[in-house]
């Protein structure tokens, strides 16, 4: 199999059909799915048939290929366990390391296992599994990597989670901003380079949208104030997608002394926020009525 020529031609997930492939057979059989991905075939392991799962080994040329979104989106609709060979390359070993960390941070605790050989990897494979519940590959393959992402790990996380710590360097995460030391001087905005930062209508405060963040620091860095700082996070509510005002304006809006800025955030349960998760995919799937309740960090 060529997964990572795939991959290489275009931006589509090099697993999505072995994972429409496994979420069809859980939903046949009830059996529980194993994904084994290695650069080196162990000895033996292209044989091993668990007793109690269907095992797809699959050869991948470069493995530091394979992100975390696509490593989320396999666990969150279709494979229960994945079994991943640590890269045989040096300089990609960190790489995936941090990779495998942030699966594990956003819903893939104990279910994604890195293996040096094949020492030890037959007797995990026959080991029993229960299956877990499996989301449709596309209903979470929608917009950009990101995207995919975030609504695996919203699908594979508790409803009850609505923000999950990251590791240090995750490329998801909010900004703080000291309002105290900011003189309004709109650098960050501008070298910002998703548009995740941007100005209020009026100019008045900065606004900031969590999805659009990478945390890649640049306005940390440009800042003459030392007024930015990165929280690795994911938001898992539907708030993650909408701007809120950082800065003067919020503080006013908390104590009552003047009313939303614009472009901030609609209040929980609103009219323009059911409007706004409606028509955006990732939340399209959810019940707005009552997920606020349980998602919502009241960060906005
Ligand atoms: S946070 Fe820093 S860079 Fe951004 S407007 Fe304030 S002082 Fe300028
Ligand atoms: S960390 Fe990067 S992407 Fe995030 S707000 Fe700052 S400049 Fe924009």
């Amino acid at each position: 199999m060529t997964l990572l020529d795939a991959a290489r031609r275009s931006s589509a997930l090099p697993l999505m059909e072995l994972c429409q492939a496994a979420h069809d057979r859980k939903l046949a059989s009830g059996r529980p799915q194993t994904l084994a991905l290695y650069e080196i075939e162990p000895p033996g392991l292209a044989e091993t048939q668990s007793l109690h799962s269907d095992v797809v080994p699959v050869a991948v040329c470069c493995l530091d290929r394979i992100g975390h979104a696509d490593l989320l989106h396999a666990l969150a609709c279709g494979f229960d366990v994945i079994y991943l060979q640590v890269c045989s390359a040096s300089q990609a070993r960190e790489h995936q390391r941090q990779e495998v960390e942030l699966v594990r941070s956003l819903g893939g605790l104990g279910r994604i296992v890195l293996f040096d050989g094949a020492a030890g990897v037959d007797r995990r494979l026959a080991a029993r599994l229960l299956p877990f519940p499996a989301v449709a590959p596309e209903v979470l393959a929608v917009g950009s990597r990101r995207d995919t992402a975030r609504a695996s790990a919203a699908a594979l996380l508790p409803t009850s989670v609505g923000h999950a710590a990251l590791p240090e360097q995750a490329p998801y995460g909010t900004v703080r901003l000291d309002n105290d030391l900011c003189n309004s001087c709109n650098s960050c905005v501008w070298v910002c380079p998703t548009d995740a930062l941007s100005l209020t209508e009026n100019a008045g405060a900065l606004s900031f949208v969590e999805s659009l963040c990478t945390q890649c620091g640049l306005c940390v860095s440009i800042c003459p104030q030392r007024a930015m700082g990165l929280e690795p996070g994911m938001d898992l509510t539907a708030y993650a997608v909408l701007p809120s005002v950082l800065g003067k304006e919020r503080k006013q809006a908390a104590s009552g002394s003047a009313g939303p800025a614009s472009g901030a955030a609609p209040d929980a349960g609103s009219e323009a926020l059911q409007t706004y998760a409606a028509a955006t995919p990732l939340f399209s799937e959810h019940d707005l009525s009552s997920a606020p309740e349980t998602r919502h960090t009241g960060r906005v």
